[in-house]
């Protein structure tokens, strides 16, 4: 689907399907803490700070949840270096995260995942994407912050070699993305992922959670609720009668809802080129 692969997943309708609104999640036990995890859960320590789980829902052949030892706000900047060790010690794996209000299950307890790397499109055509990047700033030999500009949804990359430019990259878009009332961060989704000796991390930035046929009633209804896959361009689809319809357009229709639009686009660009902090 040019671009675009489309997953019947019907596993995943407990997570497109959840309900992350305040109340809701305050009410339920937090299923990241350690105390309510289930008795067979496989842990593998990571740090001081996150540990590695086997993800029980999931989307990839092999899917790790990566929470926070401690119950604290899904928020990045504070953990943004722990994307970087973790593809140091794991190459073969890409680590991705969910702002949130943009796809994560548990907004209340700080997580990353990581999985199989090559499956998101974005991976597979990447070579070629590589090729038609607009620099924005060059911090040295091969290490960027640029726009993506082939890809079907609007991506902004850090390319890096090290851990100090690879934050300070990322610090200055954060500071530089749209930030929303009430919201406690820039919404955003992460992929990144290593090539050879270089660090690639994709920055989708977001501006809706979830579009509006995703509450729709009858036909209009498509349950699609974006995480940092799917803006990958891996759409993973709970249901078997959104798979069957949704064409290539429909999809950019929805998803044109929850995007940043090119105005936006070119005023993060602007801030990120005068190194400006980002106020919207
Ligand atoms: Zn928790």
């Amino acid at each position: 689907m040019g671009g675009i692969t489309l997953q019947f997943n019907p596993a995943r309708m407990v997570s497109s399907g959840a309900k992350v609104d305040k109340a809701t999640i305050a009410k339920r036990p937090c299923f990241l803490c350690e105390k309510n995890r289930p008795e067979v859960q496989i842990v593998k320590p990571f740090d001081e700070e996150f540990e590695i789980l086997i993800n029980p829902f999931p989307i990839l052949p092999i899917h790790f949840t990566i929470p926070s030892r401690t119950h604290q706000l899904q928020k990045i900047k504070q953990s943004y270096a722990k994307i970087h060790r973790l593809l140091e010690l794991y190459p073969e794996f890409m680590v991705f995260y969910n702002g949130p209000k943009c796809g994560a299950s548990a907004p209340d307890h700080l997580h990353l995942q990581a999985g199989s790397k090559g499956l998101l499109p974005i991976q597979q055509q990447w070579k070629q994407l590589a090729n038609h990047l607009e620099t924005w700033v060059s911090y040295g030999e091969g290490e960027q912050i640029a726009l993506v500009k082939d890809f079907v949804f609007p991506a902004i990359v850090l390319q890096s070699k090290s851990e100090a430019i690879h934050c300070a990259m990322f610090n200055r878009l954060y500071d530089a993305l749209p930030m929303q009332q009430d919201d406690i961060e820039p919404m955003m989704n992460i992929v990144a992922w290593k090539e050879e000796d270089a660090y690639v991390s994709v920055v989708f930035p977001r501006r809706k959670h979830r579009p509006t046929c995703y509450s729709a009633e009858g036909k209009a209804q498509y349950m699609i609720s974006p995480g940092a896959l799917d803006m990958g361009g891996l759409l993973i689809l709970p249901r078997q009668e959104d798979f069957d319809r949704l064409t290539k357009t429909k999809v950019l229709e929805i998803m044109s809802e929850i995007i940043l639009t090119p105005t936006q686009i070119d005023e993060v660009k602007k801030k990120i080129v005068l190194g400006v902090k980002g106020q919207l």
